[in-house]
């Protein structure tokens, strides 16, 4: 779905802003977005698209709440959880602004950085994403997100920026483009650095999450980082081929070695049994990981085929809507 702007009305403002369980958080997170929304309010109008992703708490009434109370308000609730980057894509598909700002829902992305945000735009860039100059999460966190963003960076064809999350502002122009693109396993970031554009990035301090607990378990953040490394890179296909031809070049000197040694010391031939074995568990080990790795590719390519929705809207409530 794509919404061309109207040329007289004040320009718009969309915040999308994807909740999984996030109770302890909306009430405080609406009030910090009304107070950026008063801010931009001589220049731009605003409008809250929160996309309720299944959530299992009082996530779905208090929004209904904030909905009932403020026409700005859009809350698009799902059948199911569907996971954050289908939420996001709801939420970036039902914006009518003429930019949008991506925001989690947990006070992390502190919402005054909106502010510099649109200041960017404004200075006419078309992607500003806000990049983590600190942030103030678990060890582990901080070290599987450090090592994921430059191994991706490493491996992708297009550059990711790195330390960045979903937090950014994209004009128009990006979010119809991205609306073309159709992929299911989505990865927004890197599918942003994709649509190309004028992109730029504003430093910011991550802060703590505010309530709960995050909705990213180390299972959730292995899918997220397979499906951005296969959406965004063939090299672990490549990988299997190099080790191929490694593997191919050292049967080949271990097959010389096993003649050098029958011609030139029949009497202790039998001792072949070690290499034999080794081999064996070598190959063995090395096809497994190949049949892993194509494995991972072709459940990309089943999942496309299917063309599945990527997400499925319970109900929408708005102010003189639902
Ligand atoms: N989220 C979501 N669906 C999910 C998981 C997370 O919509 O399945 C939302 C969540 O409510 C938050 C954002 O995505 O607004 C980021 O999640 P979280 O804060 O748990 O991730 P972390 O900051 O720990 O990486
Ligand atoms: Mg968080």
């Amino acid at each position: 779905m794509s919404f061309s702007p109207k040329a007289s009305a004040k320009r718009k403002i969309s915040f999308v802003l994807p909740v999984y369980n996030e109770e302890g958080n909306i009430k405080a997170l609406f009030e910090e977005l009304l107070k950026v929304s008063a801010s931009l309010l001589p220049k731009y109008d605003s409008e809250f698209i929160f996309v309720n992703d299944g959530s299992r708490d009082n996530s779905i009434h208090l929004l209904k709440g904030l909905s009932e109370k403020d026409g700005r308000v859009f809350v698009v609730d799902f059948s199911r959880n569907f996971g954050h980057q289908a939420a996001t894509t709801a939420g970036l598909n039902h914006s009518s602004g003429d930019a949008a700002i991506i925001m989690d829902t947990d006070l992390q992305d502190p919402p005054e950085v909106a502010l510099l945000l649109v200041k960017k735009w404004e200075d006419g860039f078309d992607v500003v994403y806000a990049k983590r100059r600190s942030r103030k999460d678990s060890v582990f966190k901080r070290f599987t997100a450090f090592a994921f963003y430059r191994i991706l960076n490493a491996l992708s064809e297009v550059p990711i920026p790195t330390d960045t999350g979903d937090f950014r502002l994209m004009d128009r122009k990006v979010l119809n483009a991205l609306s073309e693109i159709k992929e299911t396993n989505r990865f927004l970031r890197g599918l942003t650095s994709y649509a190309g554009f004028n992109q730029t990035g504003v430093l910011f301090d991550r802060n703590e999450r505010k309530s709960g607990e995050t909705k990213y378990p180390l299972k959730k953040m292995v899918k997220f980082s397979i499906d951005a490394i296969t959406s965004f890179s063939v090299v672990p296909l490549r990988l299997v081929s190099w080790l191929g031809a490694v593997v191919a070049g050292l049967s080949i000197l271990g097959i010389f070695y096993a003649l050098f040694m029958k011609f030139f010391f029949p009497e202790i031939t039998v001792s072949g049994w070690t290499l034999l074995i080794i081999s064996v568990f070598f190959i063995g080990g090395v096809q497994i990981l190949s049949i892993g790795i194509i494995g991972s590719y072709v459940g990309r390519i089943f999942s496309e085929v299917k063309k599945r929705p990527l997400y499925i809207i319970s109900k929408i409530y708005r102010k003189n809507l639902s």
